[in-house]
């Protein structure tokens, strides 16, 4: 094992194990109080008089500092007293300051020229800037610092300086001088220090020999939970989550940190269930506990478990914080929840949790997604930082909302501030290219995904390409790309073809585009009916009675469709021909009534949209109580005229159900809002912005 690298051979370790455990002591001289030795006072005793009072002043005002501004101040009087001499004072400055950065990071510039003003920093000084490199990702400053430590004359580390050495040589996967750190600590009496060795077992750990981290864990005499709860976090952290569980069964003690960790661990591997089970067996929870189940929810999208938990964390009266909101959110933003979402934008402003970017971004997408477009881009106009994933939720944002022209002048602004575009951006322009027509310029953009930017298409943007191609009437070009797509065409990509074959009558290409749907959606309920429609219209009846033997066959089970609708903050959510609600008979009878006016307004039911074997009658039934029109009928019974009417729908809306919602938005002056699997639909008098074509 060689020596520490970058340094002078002949500085030897100067190691001095002497802190107990977390607790450092401080290398503080003993001040002397001069009053008590003077009892008279005289001019110079004036003088020190003055400056004890400015020194009280300094030291206070390091207390009590509650701002930057503060800590400036103290700092100004502490130079001016000359205690910049005062390791003690240092420290306190440096500590304080430290604590007040509200990002890692953030104020390290400023301790960084505070210390190098230091003529002879003490261990307790070094420990406290390498720990703040440390916890803001600057390890190889941490280790630079320390190495700079053992050069200076008369200053020896201790356990923590030490620990904090090894925890940045794992974080650096910096195994060389990690073991020499190692060895040379063993040899003047740190094999049994916990805090050094609950380190080491961390850094073996990164270093990728857990067997060895294992072992130093089995060879301490008295391990306690922080050693056992580092080894859990290091088995979850590499995604061993068995050996996680096994040596989680059979620790004795377990603490909120062990429980949250493996919370958190089943979480991020999606496995929710097992998660949930150990969430729910913890003794103790914390916002951790209850943020790591939330998010947990919101990864996998059972969005409406992640709101009732939240309910539930808010009656045991737990905090959320910054990454529970962000969670929350994003369950909001799925269902489509914009009360709740808006109440959740509230309770921000009001217990002023701080918006960094990260939330920010939650609450553009969070808005942009619930179909408030105006709200999201408000807040985004107030970040003072944005990131690729702001700008992209906002593009993105745009694009669903037919905004074409805003989305792709965004993304212009966001190159001009010098952000590299993500995937995500770019499927918000093309959307946007799509929606305009603007195929050409869809192409350019497309071809500087990989050409300009090094972002290999994925087939989200094929499927935008092959939309592009097919609104435009262009259906070879979009059969091209098809063909010269790196990876299998999925439905996305056949139903943007397909589009494009309806309005422009390309029966075969159209043949072709539903065959390759039925392959890939067998249980799906319209492909066969259109086929057999497809068949019909060219005659060839033995494939009209092929495709008919199929639908027999297959037993077409639809994806549930299902429409929900949020009223007073609460979420309805109704499947096709649903009689689970409450109100079921209010809301049969209003539908009933909507039909007579629909009727009247020469309304016809879309009756070859139903591939069930049913009469007439029965047809117009089972369209007429399609899950977004009993939501709809729902939300004109319990909200006052002219309220917004906001549905999210898990599938593509029908044609029927279309037209329907057109003609109520203009019998009923009503603006609605349908979110459905591909876009967004703002109905208004009579007409939906996204022109008959979705
Ligand atoms: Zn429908
Ligand atoms: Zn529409």
């Amino acid at each position: 094992m060689g020596p520490l690298k970058a340094v002078d051979d002949r500085s030897s370790l100067a190691l001095v194990p002497t802190s107990p455990r977390y607790g450092l002591g401080l290398c503080n001289s003993k001040r002397i109080d001069p009053r008590r030795h003077c009892p008279m006072k005289s001019s110079s005793q004036n003088r020190r008089s003055r400056a004890r009072t400015m020194e009280r002043k300094a030291m206070s005002l390091l207390r009590n500092s509650k701002s930057l501004g503060h800590l400036r101040q103290a700092h100004a009087l502490v130079l001016k007293t000359r205690l910049d001499a005062d390791n003690y004072v240092v420290a306190k400055l440096l500590r304080t300051l430290l604590a007040h950065s509200s990002a890692p990071g953030d104020l390290l510039p400023y301790a960084r020229s505070i210390f190098d003003s230091v003529s002879s920093p003490d261990a307790f000084i070094f420990n406290t800037m390498m720990r703040a490199n440390l916890i803001s990702q600057r390890p190889q400053e941490t280790l630079s610092l320390f190495l700079r430590m053992r050069r200076q004359d008369g200053v020896f580390c201790d356990s923590f300086s030490l620990s904090l050495v090894v925890q940045a040589c794992g974080r650096l996967m910096d195994g060389d001088n990690g073991r020499t750190v190692h060895a040379q600590g063993m040899k003047i009496g740190f094999e049994s220090d916990l805090f050094v060795q609950t380190a080491l077992i961390e850094m073996y750990a990164r270093l990728g020999s857990v067997e060895i981290s294992k072992r130093i864990l089995d060879d301490l005499k008295e391990p306690d939970l922080v050693s056992y709860n580092a080894l859990l976090a290091e088995y979850v952290r590499i995604g061993e989550i068995q050996l996680a569980r096994d040596l989680f069964d059979k620790m004795l003690e377990r603490d909120l940190v062990s429980w949250n960790t493996m919370i958190h661990g089943h979480a991020t591997l999606g496995d929710v269930v097992e998660a949930r089970k150990l969430f729910d067996n913890a003794r103790q929870r914390d916002v951790v506990s209850w943020s790591s189940m939330i998010g947990a929810y919101a990864r996998t999208r059972q969005s409406n478990e992640a709101l009732k938990l939240f309910h539930e964390m808010q009656l045991a009266n737990v905090v959320p914080d910054n990454v529970t909101m962000v969670s929350v959110l994003a369950a909001c933003g799925d269902i489509g929840a914009l009360g709740m979402g808006k109440m959740i934008h509230e309770y921000i402003q009001r217990t002023r949790i701080e918006v960094d970017m990260k939330l920010g971004t939650s609450l553009v997408d969070m808005y942009a997604k619930c179909g408030d477009i105006d709200s999201s881009l408000s807040v985004f106009n107030r970040m003072d930082r944005r990131d690729v994933l702001t700008w992209s939720s906002a593009i993105m944002g745009l694009a669903n909302h037919g905004s074409g022209q805003a989305a792709l002048e965004f993304f212009s602004k966001m190159i001009a501030e010098g952000i590299k575009p993500n995937d995500i951006a770019f499927v918000g322009v093309l959307s946007a290219c799509s929606h305009m027509g603007l195929v050409d310029e869809g192409w350019t953009y497309f071809t500087c995904m990989s050409d300009g930017y090094g972002i290999t298409p994925k087939i989200e943007h094929f499927g935008c390409m092959v939309d592009m191609f097919a609104r435009a009437g262009r259906l070879q070009e979009a059969r091209e790309l098809i063909r010269r797509m790196p990876f299998a065409p999925d439905a996305v990509v056949w139903r943007a073809l397909l589009g494009g074959c309806r309005v422009y009558k390309d029966t075969d290409l159209a043949e072709e585009a539903r065959v390759n749907l039925l392959d890939l959606e067998p249980h799906a309920d319209g492909n066969y009916v259109l086929l057999s429609n497809i068949y019909t219209q060219k005659k060839k009846w033995d494939k009209v009675i092929h495709v008919r033997k199929m639908m027999r066959n297959v037993n077409i089970e639809k994806a549930p469709g299902s429409s929900s609708i949020e009223v007073d903050n609460a979420v309805y959510e109704f499947v096709a021909g649903d009689k689970s609600h409450p109100r079921t008979e209010e809301i049969y009878q209003m539908l009933s009534e909507i039909f007579k006016k629909l009727m009247l307004a020469g309304y016809k039911p879309l009756t070859s949209l139903v591939s069930q074997d049913l009469d007439e009658r029965q047809k117009e039934i089972a369209l007429a109580h399609h899950s977004e029109k009993l939501a709809i009928a729902f939300g004109l019974l319990s909200t006052t005229p002219r309220t917004p009417l906001r549905i999210v729908k898990n599938l593509r809306i029908c044609d029927d159900c279309h037209l329907v919602i057109k003609l109520i938005s203009k019998i009923y002056n009503r603006e609605i809002i349908v979110r459905d699997r591909n876009r967004f639909h703002h109905f208004l008098e009579g007409s939906c912005t996204c022109r008959e074509y979705w």
